[in-house]
């Protein structure tokens, strides 16, 4: 049975202009053990879909369809207050600039503590040691506990906001962009202590990133998403090695190569579609080399070979 299984997701925001479509009809699935990357542009939608796991989307953004299977249980219909018991216990997210998350004015410690006072029923006392032991597992000396955040790096605050998403033991942890906006030795490190906690804490990870790069190697699946749908899933080796879909091709040669490989990078020509109003067709074929008659007017749909699904009117 999988941890996770997202069914046929829908998410719209309601705007004058129009309905925006963020998210439409997509299917994934993330196993016991599996770490899952959804790569693609800014506004593709994977930010959304996460969204709507952790029950986040607000008026005027709504589900309008689907279903989200977390542990043989539909959490789209379960009550708010459900809800907030399984965010941060069962479920755990990192956000995209998390470091501007913690609060200035109260120890890292104390941030800890009130996590895990909040869902778990243990003394302060015993809080305060768990808080010491987290901020061991994310690589950071546990006497810096009555630290307050701006002692902190980049980096290290980043590894706090982890030690808090760890806390309670979650079963699921979502990394929105962990990495983004740190230089690259930290990216590095950070990725190395992620890679590490998975081994560690045997804690699947939905992984979201906009390079490719960063998710190779912590990564045991990736889907790649284009206006709200995933157009290619596969193992990330054969993702990174053998991708089929265009965008793919694109996406991977528009980042240095991993392997430190000599390669000219390439940029995406044209820019996201609107999602209100959306390309007939494969979304994909006003930027696509290989566009043809069929592209702009039939769909295609997502294809499974050997495990690789890829939506594509040139795979057949
Ligand atoms: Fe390109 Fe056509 Fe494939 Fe879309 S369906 S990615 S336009 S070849």
């Amino acid at each position: 049975m999988a941890l996770l299984s997202i069914q046929d997701l829908t998410v719209h925001y309601f705007t004058r202009k129009g309905a925006v479509r963020a998210v439409e009809d997509v299917s994934v699935e993330l196993e016991q053990d599996q770490t899952l990357g959804l790569i693609g542009e800014s506004g593709c939608g994977k930010s959304t879909m996460v969204s709507a796991l952790m029950r986040f989307v607000t008026p005027p953004g709504r589900i309008v369809s689907g279903k989200i299977v977390f542990k043989d249980r539909d959490i789209v219909p379960i009550s708010d207050e459900e809800m907030r018991k399984l965010r941060g216990k069962e479920i755990a997210m990192v956000f995209q600039a998390a470091q501007n998350a913690l609060n200035p004015v109260l120890t890292i410690g104390k941030q800890i503590v009130e996590e895990i006072l909040e869902h778990e029923n243990v003394t302060k006392e015993e809080a305060w040691d768990r808080a010491k032991n987290q901020l061991e597992l994310v690589g950071l000396d546990r006497n810096r506990i009555k630290s307050y955040p701006h002692e902190f790096s980049g980096g290290m605050k980043q590894r706090v906001m982890i030690a808090i998403a760890t806390a309670c033991d979650p079963e699921l942890l979502i990394l929105d962009e962990p990495v983004t906006g740190l230089d690259v030795i930290v990216q590095r490190q950070l990725l190395v202590l992620i890679t590490d906690l998975r081994a560690k804490i045997r804690l699947p990870i939905i992984f979201i990133t906009h390079d490719l790069s960063v998710i190779t190697e912590t990564c045991d699946n990736v889907a790649v998403m284009y206006a709200g749908k995933i157009i290619e899933e596969a193992s990330t080796i054969e993702l990174y090695q053998e991708p089929m879909h265009p965008y793919s091709q694109l996406l991977i040669s528009s980042y240095p190569s991993i392997k430190g490989e000599k390669r000219t990078l390439k940029s995406i020509p044209g820019a996201p579609p609107d999602l209100v109003e959306l390309p007939t067709g494969c979304s994909f074929h006003p930027r696509c080399p290989y566009a043809m008659d069929i592209c702009r007017k039939e769909e295609p749909m997502l294809q499974i070979m050997d495990g690789h699904r890829v939506a594509c009117h040139l795979i057949k």
